[in-house]
């Protein structure tokens, strides 16, 4: 999880926007977000950031409760 190189691409699907954030295929693959390619290093542009921590946020906080 952190900063995104300048010029990278947002991989969901049909999105073609500079990607900011960078997420683990797994943490991603818990979301609807559908990704080009099986990449295990996942960049997602802003929207697509937002839309998947809405998500995972629950199964975030299960997560979390289970420790
Ligand atoms: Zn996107």
């Amino acid at each position: 999880m952190g900063k995104v190189d300048k010029g990278v691409k947002c991989m969901a699907k049909d999105c073609g926007n500079l990607a900011e954030r960078s997420l683990s295929a797994e943490q991603v693959s818990k979301s609807s977000i559908r990704i080009e390619g099986n990449a295990r290093r996942i960049y997602l542009c802003h929207e697509h950031y937002k839309q998947w921590k809405k998500e995972t946020k629950k199964a975030r906080e299960l997560e979390h409760l289970a420790y």
